[in-house]
């Protein structure tokens, strides 16, 4: 987040390899066993405990976050084209990004808060957020960066929060003259 805070989601690996385990086993079981049907049922639980376990995070952090900020950004992730890296597919996935969005948006409706998202295509991870120095495309295994501009070390995320921040109040131009607007009239009346 911009603040430098973080939330760690919860570790779904050790469910998503029980089910890999299970799944393995169900492939040899003989269609109409008995045993077949458990292992089966297993395999439901699990999924049912790792839905479960997102959902609570997730509920969790975005009231957090919807409560304790007037404007909320997010950015608009390339998922589609992340999920292709094999390596990172199946716990890209587990995350529930698309989930988290609709709570933050569904909750920011609720309590008037302003949701924004920004465009996929902003290059939030090239860029300094603190003198707009790009550096360019980084791979995903380097996680902190020294701008070689200002000096500046940075938390790889934590500066693209910075610059997710900039770029979505940077929209904000129109809202803000439609909100003095509206104190004039109300005054005026
Ligand atoms: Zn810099």
């Amino acid at each position: 987040m911009s603040n430098g805070e973080k939330a760690q989601s919860p570790n779904y690996s050790v469910f998503d390899r029980r089910i890999r385990k299970l799944q393995k086993k169900l492939a040899r079981q003989p269609l109409d066993s008995k045993r077949r049907n458990i292992t089966r049922i297993k395999i439901a639980k699990l999924h049912n405990r790792i839905a479960d376990t997102r959902k609570d995070f997730l509920h969790k952090l975005s009231t957090k976050i919807v409560s304790e900020n007037q404007v909320i950004v997010l950015e608009d992730l390339n998922v589609s084209g992340m999920v292709k890296n094999r390596k990172l597919a199946r716990s890209i996935s587990l995350q529930g990004w698309r989930e988290f969005r609709t709570f933050c948006e569904a909750k920011s409706e609720k309590l008037n808060r302003d949701f924004r998202v920004i465009n996929r295509w902003e290059p939030t991870s090239q860029v300094c957020c603190e003198c707009g120095y790009k550096w360019g495309k980084l791979d995903l295994k380097i996680r902190s960066v020294q701008c070689l501009n200002c000096g500046t070390e940075h938390d790889r995320d934590e500066n693209a929060a910075k610059n997710i921040n900039k770029v979505g109040i940077g929209h904000c131009h129109d809202s803000k003259r439609t909100r003095i607007d509206r104190k004039t009239t109300s005054v005026a009346s």
